[in-house]
C-alpha cells in the first residue's frame, strides 16, 4: 500500500489506532509537530481530552498545520475527543473547534455519570449492515447532523460515526475493541 497514514500523538491512546492500522497492513507514523504531515495522506485524530488537546496543538503549531492539511483536501479521522476538536459546534461547554464537519456535538453528552459503556451498535455499508463493538468514554454525543453528512453508524438510536466529504468522526473509541470497521472504512476511505 502506497499511502501513509498518521496518528496524532500529543495525548492519549494513540498507539492503539496504530496497532488498528498495521494490523489492516497500513504504514502508519506518530505525528507530534507540524513537518511530519508532509506525506501523509489520512491522519486519526484520537481522543483524549479536548481542552487540553487544543492548548497542545496550539503550542506545537499543529493546530494551524492541521487545518491546511484539511484544506489541502487530504483526509481525517476523529475519534471522541478528536470529532469534538474537528465539529463545526460544539456545546457544554462551547469550544473553539476546527470546523472541518457540518455536525453539532455536545461534549459528555451521554451524562457524566456514564464514564464508559461497551456497547452493540450497526454499521450502515453497501454490502448491507453489520453489528459493530463500540467504546464510549464520557463521550460526546452528535447533536445535528448538517445536510452534507451521511450517517455510517448508529448505537441506541443516536448517530455515532458519520462523514463529510474527506472528514469521518466517531464518537466512540475504534481502537478499544477488536472491530476493525471503523479504521477499515478509513483506510479504504484514504486508499
Ligand atoms: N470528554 C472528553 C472531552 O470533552 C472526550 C473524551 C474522550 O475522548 N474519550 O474532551
Amino acid at each position: 500500500m502506497a499511502v501513509e497514514l498518521g496518528v496524532l500523538g500529543l495525548q492519549g491512546d494513540y498507539s492503539a489506532h496504530g496497532a488498528m492500522l498495521e494490523r489492516l497492513g497500513a504504514a502508519w507514523r506518530v505525528i507530534k509537530k507540524p513537518s511530519q504531515l508532509d506525506g501523509i495522506d489520512g491522519l486519526v485524530i484520537p481522543g483524549g481530552e479536548s481542552t487540553t488537546l487544543i492548548k497542545l496543538m496550539d503550542s506545537s503549531g499543529l493546530w494551524e498545520a492541521i487545518a491546511s492539511y484539511a484544506d489541502s483536501g487530504r483526509s481525517i479521522f476523529g475519534t471522541c475527543a478528536g470529532m469534538i476538536l474537528v465539529a463545526k459546534d460544539v456545546s457544554n461547554p462551547a469550544q473553539r473547534s476546527l470546523g472541518l464537519i457540518d455536525i453539532g456535538v455536545e461534549r459528555n453528552g451521554y451524562g457524566r455519570q456514564i464514564d464508559s459503556a461497551e456497547a452493540g451498535g450497526v454499521f450502515r455499508s453497501a454490502e448491507g449492515d453489520c453489528s459493530m463493538d463500540m467504546v464510549f468514554i464520557r463521550a460526546p454525543r452528535i447533536t445535528r447532523l448538517g445536510d452534507g453528512v451521511e450517517a455510517l453508524a448508529e448505537c441506541r438510536g443516536d448517530v455515532v460515526m458519520a462523514r463529510q466529504d474527506k472528514v469521518v468522526v466517531a464518537s466512540f473509541h475504534p481502537e478499544l475493541t477488536d472491530d476493525l470497521t471503523a479504521h477499515r472504512y478509513f483506510v479504504d476511505m484514504v486508499v
